[in-house]
Parts: C-alpha cells; sequence; structure tokens
C-alpha cells in the first residue's frame, strides 16, 4: 500500500492530516467551550433562582404572620374601640420592624377601613373594588391570597397586596386584612444580581401572571403571561420537576434566554432568572473568532510551506527519474557501440575483429572435440573493373546484396559466422562441417549471385559472379594454427580465380 503511492502523495497527505488535525481539534475545543459556558450560565441561573426564591418566599411569610395575627385577634375579641385602640400601635409597630411592608389595614365586609398601621382613617377612599377584596368575599379559603402589584392609594407607590378574610362569628364574610409589600424592597434585591446587560428576572402567580419583572416595566404589571413559551412549559411540570431550566424566545424582547425557574415554597408563586444567550456566549465568541484566526493562518501557513516541501520533493524525483533515463540511454547507446565494435557498417556482416576472435575459439574447440572445422574464402570477381565502370557506391550496393545473400543461405547454428574479411572478400566459418557440407553451402550461394543477374559489364560473364575457396582441418595441438586454415582457403581462391572465377574451388 505504501508503496503503490508516490513519496510525493504522501508528503501531500501528511501536510494535508496536520492542517485538518489542527482546524477539527479547534472546532472540537470550541464546541466543548461553548457546552461548558452554556453550564455555567444553568448553574448561575439556578442559583438566582433559589435566591430569588427563597427571599421572595421569607419576605411575604413575614408578612403573612402578621396578618394571621391580626385575622385572630379580630375575630376572637371583635372590633371594639378598645380592641381596635391596642391594635393599632402593634400594627404601626410591625410596619416599622419589617422593610418590606410598607402598610397593614382592616377593612370591614363593606371595604370600609377599619384600623390601619397609619392610624389615620380616611372616608374618602372604599377599597371594595379591589381584587383582593372581591377574591376574599367571593372565596371562604382562610389562607394568603398575593394580589396583583398596585399603586397604593394612601402612598402612591408601587405595593404588592398580601391578605386574608375575616370571618363573622357564623362564619359569614367580615372583611379584608390586608398588608401590603413595597415593590421596591423586591427591586432592590434584584438589583443586586449581575443579570447582564440583556438579563432578566420575574415573579409569576403559578396562574401565569406577572407580579414583578426586572428590569421594571409598570405597564407589564398584571399582564398575563399565560402564551408565553415560558409558562406553557412550566405548567406543563409538576412536583420537583417546576425546578429546572430551558431556552425560550422571550414574551417581551426578542432575546433568547435561558430561563431558570423554581416556585416557591409556601406560596402560587414561581420565580425566573432568563440570562441572555447572546450575552452570554459573547465572550465566547470572541474567543473562539480570535482563535479560529490563528488556526487558519497557522494552517496556512504549515499548508504554504508544505505545498514547497512537497514540490521539492516531487523536483527531486522528477531529477532521479531523469538521471534514470539517462543512465538507461547510455547503456543502450553503450550495447550499440559494442555491437558495433564487432560488425561491419556496411554489410552487416561480422567484422574483421570478431572473425578473429571467433576462429581463434573455434579452431580450439575442434582441437578439443577433435572436430572439423571449415572455412571458405569469397571474393567478387572483377570488381575493380565494376568499381572502376559503375562507381564505387554502386560496388558498395554490390557488396551489400551478395552480403544479404550469403546471410540467407550461410546456416545459423551457434559457432557458424560470415565476416567481412577484407575489402570485397567474406570468409564464412562452419564448425563441425566436412569439406562436401561447406562446398554445398557456398555453392548455393554462388549460384544465388549469378542469378541475382546483375550486369557487369567488364565481366566475361556480363554479371557480377564470384569465386570461392574452401578448406576444411582437423587441428591437432602442436601441429596446426588457425592461420593454416585461411591459408588453404585462401590458395583455393586463388585456384578458382586462376580456373577462370565463378566457381568453387576445394583446397
Ligand atoms: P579479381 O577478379 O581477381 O578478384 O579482380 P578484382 O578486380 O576483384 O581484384 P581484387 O579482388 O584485387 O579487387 C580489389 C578491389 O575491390 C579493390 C577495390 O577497388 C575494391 N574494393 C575493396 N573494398 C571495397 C569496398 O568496400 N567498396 C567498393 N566499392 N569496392 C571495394
Ligand atoms: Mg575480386
Ligand atoms: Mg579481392
Amino acid at each position: 500500500m505504501f508503496k503503490r503511492f508516490s513519496i510525493t502523495f504522501w508528503a501531500t497527505v501528511f501536510v494535508s492530516v496536520v492542517c485538518l488535525s489542527l482546524v477539527g481539534i479547534d472546532v472540537w475545543r470550541s464546541f466543548h467551550a461553548r457546552t461548558e459556558q452554556l453550564q455555567e450560565m444553568e448553574r448561575q441561573g439556578a442559583n438566582l433562582a433559589r435566591a430569588m426564591a427563597q427571599q421572595a418566599d421569607d419576605t411575604i411569610k413575614a408578612a403573612d404572620i402578621a396578618l394571621a395575627d391580626i385575622v385572630e385577634r379580630i375575630e376572637t375579641e371583635g372590633q371594639g374601640a378598645q380592641v381596635l385602640a391596642r391594635l393599632q400601635p402593634q400594627m404601626r409597630a410591625q410596619v416599622e420592624n419589617l422593610p418590606q411592608l410598607v402598610g397593614l389595614f382592616v377593612y370591614d365586609e363593606h371595604g370600609r377601613w377599619v384600623v390601619n398601621s397609619r392610624g389615620v382613617l380616611s372616608q374618602a377612599y372604599n377599597n371594595a373594588d379591589r381584587e383582593y377584596f372581591i377574591y376574599h368575599r367571593s372565596h371562604p379559603q382562610r389562607g394568603p391570597h398575593v394580589g396583583l402589584p398596585v399603586i397604593s392609594r394612601s402612598t402612591g407607590k408601587w405595593i404588592m397586596p398580601v391578605s386574608r378574610r375575616l370571618d363573622k362569628p357564623d362564619g359569614s364574610f367580615g372583611g379584608v386584612v390586608l398588608a401590603t409589600l413595597d415593590i421596591d424592597y423586591f427591586r432592590r434585591f434584584y438589583e443586586s444580581f449581575d443579570l447582564g446587560a440583556r438579563g432578566a428576572v420575574a415573579l409569576l402567580s403559578s396562574d401565569g401572571v406577572l407580579l414583578l419583572r426586572q428590569p421594571f416595566d409598570s405597564t407589564r404589571v398584571g399582564s398575563s403571561m399565560r402564551d408565553s413559551d415560558l409558562f406553557r412549559h412550566y405548567s406543563r411540570l409538576s412536583g420537583p420537576a417546576r425546578v429546572g431550566n430551558a431556552f425560550f424566545h422571550s414574551f417581551h424582547d426578542d432575546e433568547v434566554r435561558l430561563n431558570s425557574f423554581r416556585p416557591l415554597e409556601h406560596y402560587p408563586l414561581f420565580v425566573t432568572a432568563a440570562l441572555s444567550r447572546d450575552e452570554m456566549l459573547e465572550r465566547w465568541r470572541r474567543d473562539t473568532f480570535t482563535r479560529s484566526i490563528g488556526v487558519v493562518v497557522l494552517a496556512a501557513f504549515i499548508g504554504f510551506f508544505g505545498k514547497r516541501l512537497v514540490d521539492q520533493i516531487k523536483l527531486r524525483a522528477q531529477a532521479e527519474a531523469e538521471l534514470r533515463v539517462a543512465r538507461d540511454a547510455l547503456e543502450s547507446a553503450n550495447r550499440t557501440l559494442e555491437r558495433q565494435a564487432m560488425s561491419d557498417g556496411l554489410t552487416g556482416l561480422a567484422n574483421r575483429r570478431q572473425f578473429d576472435v571467433t576462429l581463434g575459439n573455434e579452431f580450439s574447440r575442434a582441437m578439443r572435440h577433435q572436430d572439423t572445422l571449415a572455412f571458405i574464402m569469397i571474393d567478387v570477381d572483377y570488381f575493380k573493373q565494376y568499381n572502376d565502370l559503375y562507381g564505387h557506391s554502386a560496388g558498395d550496393e554490390v557488396l551489400r546484396a551478395v552480403s544479404k545473400l550469403i546471410r540467407a543461405l550461410t546456416p545459423k547454428r551457434p559457432g557458424d559466422l560470415s565476416a567481412r574479411y577484407g575489402g570485397e572478400e567474406i570468409g564464412i566459418l562452419l564448425p563441425n562441417t566436412g569439406i562436401e557440407g561447406a562446398r554445398a553451402v557456398v555453392e548455393r550461394i554462388r549460384a544465388a549471385v549469378e542469378n541475382l543477374q546483375m550486369p557487369h559489364s567488364g565481366s566475361p560473364f556480363g554479371l557480377v559472379t564470384l569465386s570461392a575457396g574452401v578448406a576444411t582441418i582437423s587441428p591437432q595441438r602442436g601441429v596446426h594454427e588457425s592461420a593454416m586454415l585461411v591459408e588453404a582457403a585462401d590458395k583455393a581462391l586463388y585456384a578458382a580465380k586462376s580456373a577462370g572465377r565463378n566457381q568453387v574451388c576445394l583446397a
């Protein structure tokens, strides 16, 4: 597998893997950081909600204890002037003791003021139209009722009413005892939290009415949030599941916030602390952005130098390949040269050098094996005249044609060799061949040349012909030498010439 692809391929893969891992690791890290940031946001929201619920519960509880006490006093002791005279300073003392309390009030069954913590009774006001009054008049329950915040008739401040019903001895409606809680008391508490610039907290009734929201907006107080995603989600939960968190599109603005909600322990209310997702992720975004730029620059850097490296490797591989090609060409040229050094350029037959080497070898072999070695010497007749008559290059053509015939008609056993022996003389070496065999070979050649019918006006035959001398030897050590065989063939050739040419003579 490793060898199937080039080194440049692997270098490219390596550089790519490094760059991709760099980017991949950073993406993973960013994702992880985001998850952590969100988890931190959940913790923060849950803590806020716990603190808010606790504070609201304690605040209302303290006022409610005072209410329960007044209800008990009036129901057992009645509303006589003496009773009220004793009750009033105690109510004033309660209000002074509890910073969240604005006032404590007792109304009769018609909404008229009976006694209050301030001691001033105004007949100008009647509270029979207030929500809490109507509520208690129509509900026999004795428990506390937390009403919608309103602007106080006596002080003009935003207050939250907490009230209990007064019963007459026969159980019929006898009026209302009311505590008014200072909204500013809640606001001051909520303002002590760091909610970020776009966070919000809210106190809601369990049936989805907004009691209080920070940032404070008087127009929203008492508005219904029953159609909000937050309330729909919350109202589907029950029991411990009502402590939790979820992302919602805000009911009031366009913000997406993580809402951590939690019910109050003793009252049908719940709080929600909502932190802006975008704001919480802002720092993560900035971090991720700067980091990403760094990583991209680094990856580009590695990619750039990686590419240069790969290019260098590629160049080197190319140079090596070129070197290999050059070496192969050189080797092939050497082989050609070697071949050329052993052969004759004009005729394509072996040259004199190779002939001498082969003659030496075959002579020794014949000597060892006591074989017969035949040698034929061929010479073109009247060739000098041919050159004179037809030109030297026409003479060369004749030599080529004769050589071609000789190549075709000479046996091709190992050791058989046709060679250009001299100018227009050709020698044929036939190991392991008797005189008659050799004569048959050369006779065929002679006849074939004659049949070629190459015109030669300087010859008495009118054609190009050749003469040949044949000699054989069974060489014996110390007696014979290779030159003797050549001499004998040469002599036989001379005889053939003398006898009139265009014939074969045996030594
Ligand atoms: P003979 O019949 O006695 O052989 O007469 P000849 O004219 O052929 O005499 P010889 O064999 O002595 O001829 C040698 C001549 O061959 C000399 C030269 O002009 C010619 N010759 C030798 N080598 C070449 C060659 O390579 N090309 C050409 N065209 N002629 C050559
Ligand atoms: Mg000749
Ligand atoms: Mg000659």
